[in-house]
Parts: C-alpha cells; structure tokens; sequence
C-alpha cells in the first residue's frame, strides 16, 4: 500500500502564508500545557480541530499517578508498577524520567490553578485540609493517583489549562483549525497545512508541537471522543517520522454496556475503592487470576474479561459497587453514577453492566526525553507521542502525567536551543508538487497534478520477522514463531466482542461485502473501518483475522480518492476535515493491522490467539516509517536493561 505524502492538492509556494515561533496542534493536557511551556518572548499558534476545552482530557475520570510522600511512597515503586505493567517493553530512562518529575508537574498544575481533592479537615481542629486526596488504582502498590471533582480529574484539568492559556498574551488560539498535514523542506519540518473555515491556511513555523491525542476512533466500542482519530499521527508517518508501538492498543476493562460513541468509563478507581468485577453468575472474575485481583494491570483485567465472556457466551459482565458506602460512592464518582442513572442503573443498589472497549494507543510518534520526533522541528507530545514510557500497556493514570511531564521538557529545550526555533522565510517551491504533493488519486486524476510519488513506484513494507531474505539493521533481528510461541494462556479463542451492546450477537466481526467508498460514503467508510478493526484487531486478534484486515484496508485506502481527497484545494468537492479523518483512520488502521500481524506473540495490549504466550524473542518495539517513495517500512528498536535505573 502506497501512503500518500498529503491529503490536499495545495499549492503552498503560492498560497498566503502566516508565521510563528511555536505551532501546537491540540488542546488537551498535552498541548495546554506545551503552549504554556514555550519559553517567554515566543509566539505561539495553539490549532484546534475543535473548541478550545474539546479534548480526550476532559473525560479522564481517576486521576494522574504521582509519587507526593516519600514515606509511603517512592520513585522505586513507581518505576517497578510501570515497567511491569509495560510488559518488558518500556524504556526504562523513559519511565525514570516521567515518575522522577511527577511531584513537580502536580506541583506546576496546582500552580495552574487546578484544584485538586483533598483529604477533610483533622476532626475539631480549624486547619483547612491540606493533604490531596490519593486513590489507588490498577497495577499499582500504592495509593498515589491524585484526582479533582471526585472523578472529574480531567475535566478539571482542561477547565485551569484553557484559562490559563487564554490569559497568556503570547498564545494565539485557532478553533476548529484542522491539521491536514506536516509542509517539510529539506527533511525538516517547517510549518503545517491547516483546513479552517472550509479553506486551507499555511503556517510557517520554527517548530510544531503534535499534541493531537490518540486514535480511540479506530474501534467502534471506545471510550474515546469523536476527534480522537490520529490525524496527528497519521500527517507524522506521511510527513517521514517514525512511529512505534502501533499494535499495543489498551482495551479498558470496563465501559458502559450502553449503546454510546464515546460509550462512558467506569473509572478502573472504582475497583480501587472496592467494586468488584463479577460474571452472570455473581463469581469474582478476577479472583485467582492475578496476585493484584480486580486491581491487576489493565492488560490481565481485559483478557479475564474477555475469557469470561467468551466461555459464557455473555455480551458482558457486571461491576458490583453495591458494598462501596453510597455516601462514598456520590463523593467520588459523581459523573459515573450520574452517566448509569441516565442508563437506568443504581450504582448503589445494582450492579454496573460493563464490558471492554478501546481506549489508550500505546504506540505514536517516536520522541527523545525532550519531544524531539525523527523529524528536525517536530515534537509530540501526549497520546501523540511515543516516548516509550507505556511498553506493551500503559499503567493507569501515568497518561496524564506523561503530557504534562514531557510539555514542560519540551519547553525547556526550546529554552536551550533558540536557534531551533528559526522560523523558514521562505517555503521551497518544490513543496507545491514534491513534499506535499497527494496520492489518493483515482487513476483518471492522475494527470491532474505533478506528483513524482505516484509514478508508478511499488515499494512495499519490509520483509516479514523471519525472513531470510529480510534487509535492513532491524530486520535479521525478528524472531521466528519459535516453541515458546506455543504456551497456553487462559482463556483463548473467539469471543463475542466488537459488535458494540446493540449489535446481535455475533455480529461485528469486521467481514462485510466489498463495496466501493462511493457507495458508502465518509461516513459509511468511517463505520467500515471502525467495525473492521473492532472484529479482527480488537482485544483477540489472530493471524489470519490480521490478515484479512490488512488486505481490506488496502483495498479501502486504494478507493479513497472516491471522497475526493487529492483534488485541489480550491477545485469544487475539495475534501473537509472529516474525509480527512477517515484517511487517516484508514492509514493509522493499516499501520496498526500491519505490526500487529507481525508480532507473533501475546504481551501487554496485544493479544493473539494463536501465539497466545510472549515470546523473549519478541522483547523489541517495531517502529513503522514510510519511505520517499510512499512505501511502509518496518523495523525494530532494542529495549534498553532496566538496570540501574530505579535507586
Ligand atoms: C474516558 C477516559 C478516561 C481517562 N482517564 C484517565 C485518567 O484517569 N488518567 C490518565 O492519566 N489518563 C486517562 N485517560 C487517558 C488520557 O485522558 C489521555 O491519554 C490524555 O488526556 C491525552 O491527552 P492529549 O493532550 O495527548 O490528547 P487529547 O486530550 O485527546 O487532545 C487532543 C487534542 O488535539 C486536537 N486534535 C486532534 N486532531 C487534530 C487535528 N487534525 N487538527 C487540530 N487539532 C486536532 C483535539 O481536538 C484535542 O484538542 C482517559 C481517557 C479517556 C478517554
């Protein structure tokens, strides 16, 4: 499959340009808090395909994981909890770095503004409380996740950023200003090509922050907001940045059993505070299955779930929060039990219908402790990123933490490094046709604009692991499906996820008949691609269900340009930004299909039914690329040793 370099036919050596020091693109806690960081005296454009306050953040529910007291608490601990629930595939460094700062980045939030809980009051004195209230949430040791309005931690946070922004003179905000893609020159990255007010609009800039969150909206059960999509990402792989990590995606436990897009979390910090996940039957599922029980990491609770519904035939189970206190119950978790009484369930009184859903991409654009991409003059930051700190399976609550820790990093390099945020006067003219020039093209249009990648160049992704033949440092390194691939693990085999709580049983699996995007539409595409992924790269994936998702998303990327994508920006029928978003869902789609298939193994947020065992062979990250010439390469980064980095 060939990935174009853009999505517009834009001229951009004639287009009117403006320019900034510091482009962000998105707002949620990673680009709030990156437009925050940028050192004084620079200008910065903070672009925003929705309204400012519109973010995945503002959902988040139990918190962000910190170590506050190093009495109860230690960095040591910390680091442990989120290398094992990373599966053997953190970057250690990484993970020091994000839990070493964790105290300080709470500290810059409360100096933002955002009001955390607290502990009550001492009983008869008059002290105001001062102690933030902690919760312990899954995979770890400790009680050290601090949260705000009970269960509202990122609403909360979303709320303190955006004012703050908003007071900050040298922040320029662009609502409903969408990144179509990345204008490089020369390998680097020198502005952006945004689609505002249905028009293009060209940004010149010495550096571009990707804060764009994740890509939830690959699945059709997510508990991710419409615009978690991957735009981001995706203009990173199309710009020549390296990704990693796609295939680990994070199936939360327990969302709603409602019909809903996004469908509601229940918060993993109910678990933390006493509810108990039970099967039909009112069995503890998660009693015997780990040492941690219902607070196991994220990874073990989905499969167990899985497991059980699969070996019951039930489209989901139950979460039983009914011994929690009530009182306790509407302190804490306001906005889940307001969510369940909307559904017509009690918390208090009855158990919770719950059942998986997507909800975390561990994988993105691959950072340097600083935000530095591949690219000169891109960062990511956030779910965006990849700074390896999440492994095979992000521990709870360390998201948050990870765009508030590595935007003030961000911030201080710039800080180090004026130079590198000089701002291109000029954009070559080569960009009109080269750089930037569009692929989905029907083969009627071809003939409309001057795009070398496209000339009939068929450069495929990389060998398979195995391969012999396999070229590149990376490749040799793959390892076969060897006898350690064959190791049972509990609960294997088909399982009634992936249609969604209105769907029939059994529906769902992603196999439809073939029909052209014509057919379909945008939107009728966007479903196809959602369900496809939800049936055969969803929490059970096998080799030949992999298979067949990746000959469909080629098929369904090679008709694209149905929805006119390609054409002119100024010819009638140019694209909008939701074509845009199901390009990018089809290419990021394919991406995650492609590393998922590789990857013969069972670990952390990838689990296949028929290598259900991790294999040490397979203790690398793959990383994805594409090539001048539109192809995906693949290839593979060594885990660093965990040794000597916890004190
Ligand atoms: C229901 C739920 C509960 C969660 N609970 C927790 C929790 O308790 N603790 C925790 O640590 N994590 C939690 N998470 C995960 C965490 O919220 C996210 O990983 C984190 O908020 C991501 O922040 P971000 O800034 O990277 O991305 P987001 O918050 O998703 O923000 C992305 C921004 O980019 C913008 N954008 C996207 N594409 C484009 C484009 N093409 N052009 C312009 N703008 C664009 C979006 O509009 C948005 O403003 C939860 C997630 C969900 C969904």
């Amino acid at each position: 499959m060939l990935i174009p370099r853009g999505l517009l036919a834009a001229d951009l050596a004639r287009m009117p340009s403006e320019e900034v020091d510091v482009l962000v693109v998105g707002s949620g806690v990673a680009g709030l808090s990156a437009a925050l960081a940028v050192p004084p005296g620079r200008s910065v454009l903070l672009a925003t395909k929705d309204r400012l306050g519109h973010s995945a953040t503002r959902y988040a529910q139990g918190g962000i994981a910190a170590v506050l007291d190093l009495v109860s608490d230690s960095v040591a601990e910390h680091v442990a909890d989120t290398l094992a629930a990373g599966a053997g595939l953190c970057d250690p460094v990484a993970v020091r770095t994000l839990v070493s700062e964790g105290g300080q980045a709470i500290a810059d939030l409360l100096g933002r503004g955002v009001r955390f809980d607290r502990e009550p009051a001492p009983a008869g004195g008059d002290l105001p409380a001062t102690e933030l209230a902690r919760t312990r949430e899954g995979g770890h040791s400790r009680s050290r996740v601090v949260h705000a309005g009970g269960d509202a931690t990122g609403a909360e946070l979303e709320r303190a950023l955006t004012e703050a922004v908003r007071s900050e003179e040298a922040v320029r905000s662009a609502e409903h200003t969408f990144l179509v893609d990345l204008v490089t020159a020369g390998g680097r990255v020198v502005g952006a090509l945004l689609w505002s007010g249905g028009r293009p609009r060209l940004v010149r800039a010495g550096a571009v922050v990707l804060a764009s969150g994740g890509a939830g909206q690959l699945y059709a059960d997510t508990t991710n907001p419409p615009l978690s999509t991957g735009d981001g990402i995706a203009a990173a792989l199309r710009a020549g940045a390296v990704l990693a990590d796609l295939e680990f995606v994070q199936f939360h436990p327990t969302a709603l059993h409602v019909d809903g897009d996004p469908r509601p979390l229940i918060s993993e910090a109910m678990r933390g505070e006493g509810a108990v996940l039970r099967d039909g039957d009112g069995s503890p599922v998660m009693a015997g299955v780990h040492p941690l029980g219902d607070l196991a990491p994220r990874d073990v609770v989905t499969r167990a779930v899985a497991a059980r519904m699969a070996a019951t035939g039930a489209r989901h189970l139950w979460l039983d929060a009914t011994a929690v206190p009530a009182d306790h119950l509407e302190r804490r978790f306001p906005t889940i039990l307001a969510r369940c009484r909307a559904a017509g369930i009690e918390p208090t009184r009855q158990p919770i219908p719950v059942s998986p859903a997507a909800h975390y991409l561990m994988g993105g654009v691959v950072t340097d402790l600083d935000g530095r991409t591949t690219l000169p003059g891109l960062f990511a930051v956030g779910e965006a990123a990849c700074t390896g700190v999440h492994g095979a399976n992000r521990l709870a609550s360390n998201s948050l933490l990870e765009g508030v820790v590595f935007a003030a990093r961000i911030g201080r390099a710039l800080a180090e490094a004026p130079g590198a945020l000089e701002i291109p006067a000029d954009l070559p003219p080569s960009l009109a046709g080269v750089e930037n020039g569009p692929a989905h093209l029907r083969p009627e249009e071809a003939g409309v604009v001057d795009n070398p990648a496209r000339s009939g160049l068929e450069v495929g992704y990389a060998p398979p692991p195995g391969d012999p033949n396999a070229a590149g440092p990376g490749a040799a390194r793959f390892p076969a499906a060897g006898p350690g691939a064959t190791g049972p693990v509990a609960g294997t085999g088909a399982m009634p996820l992936g249609a969604g709580p209105g769907a029939e049983p059994g529906a769902g699996t992603g196999a439809e008949p073939g029909v052209g995007t014509g057919a379909l539409g945008a939107e009728g595409l966007r479903g196809r691609v959602r369900r496809l992924m939800t049936g055969r790269v969803g929490v059970v994936r096998s080799g030949e269900g992999l298979a067949e998702a990746v000959a469909e998303l080629e098929r369904l990327n090679g008709v694209l340009g149905d929805l006119g994508l390609g054409r002119r920006s100024t010819a009638s029928g140019a694209p909008g930004s939701g074509v845009f978003e199901v390009a990018n869902l089809v290419e990021l789609g394919r991406a995650v299909a492609e590393l998922a298939l590789r990857r013969e193994e069972s670990r952390g947020g990838h689990w296949r039914s028929d290598h259900p065992a991790p294999v040490e062979a397979w203790r690398v990250r793959q990383t994805l690329t594409r090539s001048a010439e539109g192809g995906l390469e693949a290839g593979l980064l060594a885990v660093p040793a965990a040794a000597g980095v916890c004190p």
